[in-house]
């Protein structure tokens, strides 16, 4: 959701003044970092040679552990062991108990109704744990990094809300970050395939990770980026393929007891294997015991293809609620993006559906690291002659509460960003002083059922007979669709203005307290 209108910085490209920047994708599953050396961009290994950091902390009373060592002692230790902490970031105690049902988590709220989980090493907020991700990553690259990092742009979904933009902002500079943009995943996987110097025209973006489906289709014109429609499915991605796999082997075994808590994790992990190796063989053998649960048998990709069918579909028809939200125009190029997209199934599913071969050839779980890399050299100023406009638009509607509770929107959903708009409104009782801002995001007519962003009061507001007052409320969102609102009173000329920040972001004083 960025405007990014790269000028002419200035800067020399002398190789000596050359600053780093990275690029990160805050994965739910995965999380990578990626650079732009010698005009190449590439992800950095974080462990062995392998480039994805699990994105799992694990708190111990001394210590926090990040990525694979936590994910894999994850069953020893569920409540202190934090998987898919960007689901909660910017979410407050009522979104949790929405989403999170299945979540084994021991949750808290804080004075402002964000969500907090209590673990040994006292309460951590999602910002503070995905903080810790972000940490590890940086201190890992750190070993094939030239020098410090001068700055970072990090990938969120195209639909992540205001809060959750703050949330993700908030996390990078606890890490210590300098946060150059925050730019949409789908625009970044457009980026790392260069579309935006060779192609004009509609782009979509499938990507399906390890717990959810996003779709999205991007308009592009001379090198302006434009998202025209994002959906998905928030619970659909390649954990659901394990299940299936998992049930299948299940009903194959036949067996004579109920499966333990750990034997149904360790079926789970062969079903993900066995997947994982279907997406290069037609075969996979399973030959397993787990605490005494034995199983012998063999998976063809047919037999797997026929048990993820439905589930392949179910992605497909989100494509076709957002093409419709779309509207006119062909899309000319699909770029897959994440770990799921290897699997067969899926990627013939995609190319019958938007008739186009799909774009593969940067390998889908680092391409979103890979677009954000090439977009942070580009912002930090390490290509002078490079000017590049992205253009994003708004996810979901910005607007204030009036009376009876019901929503006005100021700026309407896929308005393009950066955005400024003013709405006058008046008092409606005489002698009213004071008007109260209740801003909320959201595309219902009442306030209830939209996100209530943040409320702040315009006082001094001269005592005139009701309907006389003229009081201009003004929106402005940024390249990075965070927003401000202010408001003033304008027959008289008195003014009062107020910056507000998201309800769910951090107060100053809980940043400086993790600082
Ligand atoms: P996220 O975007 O949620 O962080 P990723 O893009 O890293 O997730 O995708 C993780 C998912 O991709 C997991 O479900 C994993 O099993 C799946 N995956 C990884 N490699 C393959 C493969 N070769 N074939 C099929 N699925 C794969
Ligand atoms: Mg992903």
């Amino acid at each position: 959701m960025a405007l990014l209108q790269i000028t002419e910085p200035g800067q020399s490209v002398d190789p000596h003044q050359r600053k780093i920047a990275a690029g990160i994708d805050l994965g739910t599953t995965n999380s990578l970092i990626a650079i732009v050396r010698g005009g190449v961009p590439e992800t950095l290994p974080i462990h062995q040679g392998t480039h994805l950091l699990p994105s799992v902390v694990r708190y111990k009373e001394e210590l926090t552990i990040v990525g694979q060592s936590a994910l894999d002692r994850a069953e020893e230790d569920p409540l202190n062991t934090v998987l898919s902490v960007k689901r909660m970031m910017g979410r407050g105690i009522g979104d949790i108990a929405r989403i999170g049902k299945s979540l084994p988590y021991d949750f808290v709220s804080n004075e402002s109704g964000m969500v907090k989980i209590n673990t040994v090493a006292g309460d951590k907020s999602p910002i503070e744990i995905s903080s810790e991700i972000l940490k590890e990553l940086v201190e890992r690259a750190n070993q094939s990094l030239p020098g410090d990092l001068d700055g970072v742009v990090i990938t969120v979904p195209a639909y992540f809300d205001d809060s959750q933009r703050q949330a993700t902002r908030d996390a990078a500079r606890v890490a210590g970050l300098n946060v150059l943009r925050l730019l949409n995943e789908p625009t970044a996987a457009a980026v790392a395939y260069g579309l935006d110097s060779a192609y004009e025209g509609l782009v979509a973006v499938y990507d399906l990770g390890g717990g959810t489906f996003d779709i999205s289709v991007l308009r592009l014109t001379r090198g302006v980026f434009e998202v025209v429609a994002t959906g998905g499915d928030s619970a659909l991605g390649g954990d659901d393929f394990d299940k299936c796999i998992a049930e299948w082997i299940i009903t194959q075994a036949d067996y004579s007891q109920e499966l333990t808590p750990r034997q149904l994790r360790g079926v789970m992990l062969q079903a993900r294997s066995s997947k994982e190796f279907l997406s290069t063989s037609d075969i996979a053998d399973l030959d397993f015991t787990i605490d005494g649960l034995s199983f012998k048998g063999q998976l063809t990709r047919e037999t797997m293809d026929e048990l993820v069918a439905k589930l392949v579909v179910e992605s497909i028809n989100a494509c076709r609620r957002v093409l419709r939200d779309a509207g006119e125009g062909k899309i000319g190029n699909v770029v897959l993006v994440g770990g799921s997209t290897r699997m067969h199934a899926v990627r013939q599913a995609v190319t019958e559906f938007f008739g186009v071969k799909p774009l593969v050839d940067i390998d889908p779980d680092r391409v979103i690291a890979v677009g954000a890399a090439v977009q942070a050299d580009i912002l930090i100023g390490n290509k002078p002659k490079d000017e590049m406009l992205l253009l994003d638009v708004l996810p979901l509607s910005l607007g204030l509460e009036t009376m009876g509770g019901l929503a006005e929107k100021i700026i309407h959903r896929n308005t393009a960003i950066p955005a400024s708009k003013s709405q006058e409104y008046t008092t409606y009782k005489d002698g009213q002083t004071a008007m109260l801002v209740h801003v909320v995001q959201g595309e219902r007519e009442l306030v209830a059922d939209c996100r209530s962003l943040a409320s702040f009061e315009l006082r001094g507001i001269p005592a005139m007979v009701a309907g006389a007052a003229r009081i201009e409320v003004n929106f402005q969102v940024d390249a990075d669709g965070l927003l401000s609102v202010s408001a003033r009173e304008i027959t008289t000329g008195v003014n009062a203005s107020v910056l507000v920040k998201p309800s769910y972001g951090l107060s100053d004083e809980e940043m400086s307290n993790m600082l």
